[in-house]
């Protein structure tokens, strides 16, 4: 029999998340092209993702899906003839879109064509530049300023023609066509923290999910960073409503506490289930309001479509200091922050499932509770306390109009208290499911 989803546990999984990233960490991705393919061939070692493809040129929405990308050796050979630059040491070397080029040329000339990192002189910068035809390369500053005057040979092995943008998707159906989503990004070449985290604990999520008894449908999309959520509600304009609560995964290895960003509509279930998991967590945490930046929570939360779709993060983009460099590595991320990211979400994933409204069957003055083996079971002690309170609070304001959510908020209890009381009050048939 499947398990309940209030049953699952995703302990230990730290260990083959970072295995995951490991193996993906190396390959060179971008908003379209190879490294994706080959990204979601080994997501799919995992999960039954479906791999779509969608034909350059194709509209979608104010955008143009964009021709295919992919590289196969870059280098900068100095006056000597050695290369001082090389693409196989490190796929952040070459500017991500750059168009071919094969030529020579002084360092002055080369020097438009590099970028570095004065502030952080020893670290490669990520850069990219998907709808500007240019090349480049990305080194460290120090290495930059070690080059001595002379010409230079320059070679990027790379094609920019019609194919594809290619993205994963999983669905798992559940009793409900509501849909769940969790959305991340993978368009980024090695950057562990920043691409590799989400998808990671998006694809251990889904791995959980997969077996169990679902209420709401689940849905999870593994996609280049706005082109790929853009040309998904495109595709799917018609039935995005079905989304009735998403988040969008990133950042999700590192130390840092959580931060969840609020959706556009600022107080959906999707918004308040996560803070309520954050609460309940007793962890330092942070809850910031919507801005149209970021992530793809940008695209679903768009005036047209305005979903509930939220963004829970540990350090956002931007604010830490290895962001979009060579240090955003697979040292950066911890197993314990990618092992409570997945179980954060799970908890998450939990509340949603369980979240109903009840109407309480006796609402004229307390029912009596010791007559059900209800009342003062655990004894004295603080647990029995909060046992019992859970339940009188459900009780009380299970009035139909109230979820266990609003419940869990408005008593300060733990949503897992709540849910326990009034799977206990439902049994004792004190309690009836609103639908
Ligand atoms: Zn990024």
């Amino acid at each position: 029999m499947s398990p309940k989803i209030r049953e699952l546990s995703v302990d230990g999984s730290a260990e083959e998340m970072r295995r995951l990233m490991t193996e993906l960490y190396p390959i060179c991705r971008s908003i379209t092209g190879d490294g994706v393919r080959r990204t979601l061939e080994i997501i799919r070692q995992l999960v039954p993702l479906e791999v779509i493809e969608v034909p350059s040129g194709t509209p979608v929405f104010d955008w143009t899906v964009p021709n295919e990308w992919n590289i196969r050796d870059a280098y900068i050979k100095d006056p000597n003839g050695e290369k001082v630059v090389d693409f196989s040491d490190h796929n952040l070397h070459v500017v991500g879109y750059s168009v071919p080029v094969r030529q020579k040329l002084p360092l002055d000339e080369l020097q438009e064509h590099l970028h570095s990192l004065p502030e952080q002189p020893e670290l490669i910068p990520y850069r990219t530049s998907y709808y500007k035809e240019i090349w480049g390369f990305c080194l460290s500053h120090e290495q930059r300023g070690s080059l001595g005057a002379g010409e230079y040979e320059v070679v990027i092995d790379s094609s920019l023609e019609s194919g594809q943008l290619t993205y994963g998707e999983l669905v798992l159906p559940g009793e409900s066509e509501e849909e769940i989503l969790v959305s991340c990004h993978i368009c980024h070449p090695s950057l562990a923290n920043d691409n590799l985290s989400g998808l990671a604990v998006a694809a251990f999520l889904a791995r959980a999910l997969e077996t169990a008894e679902r209420r709401f449908t689940y849905r999870f999309l593994f996609i280049p960073g706005t082109i790929g959520s853009t040309t998904w509600l495109a595709l799917n304009e018609k039935t995005a409503h079905r989304i009735r609560a998403g988040l969008v995964a990133a950042n999700l290895g590192d130390p840092g506490c959580f931060h969840y960003k609020r959706s556009r509509q600022g107080d959906t279930e999707i918004d308040r289930a996560v803070q309520v998991v954050l609460r309940d967590t007793g962890e330092d945490h942070r809850v910031e309001d919507f801005v149209p930046f970021g992530y793809d929570e940008r695209q679903y939360c768009s005036p047209g479509f305005d979903l509930a779709v939220g963004s829970l993060t540990r350090t956002p983009w931007g604010r830490y200091p290895e962001y979009h460099t060579s240090a955003d590595n697979l040292e950066l991320v911890t197993d314990d922050s990618l092992q409570s990211s997945l179980e954060t979400y799970l908890e998450v994933v939990k509340i949603l499932e369980q979240n109903r409204r009840f109407r309480n069957l006796n609402p004229k003055c307390e029912p009596q509770l010791g007559k059900r083996g209800l009342y003062g079971s655990l004894g004295g002690g603080t647990e029995g306390r909060d046992q019992q309170l859970a339940r009188l609070w459900v009780l009380n304001l299970s009035d139909g109009e109230h979820t266990l959510l609003a419940i869990a908020e408005r008593s300060r209890m733990s949503f897992a208290r709540i849910a326990e009381a009034a799977a206990a009050l439902l049994a004792a048939e004190l309690l009836e499911v609103v639908e």
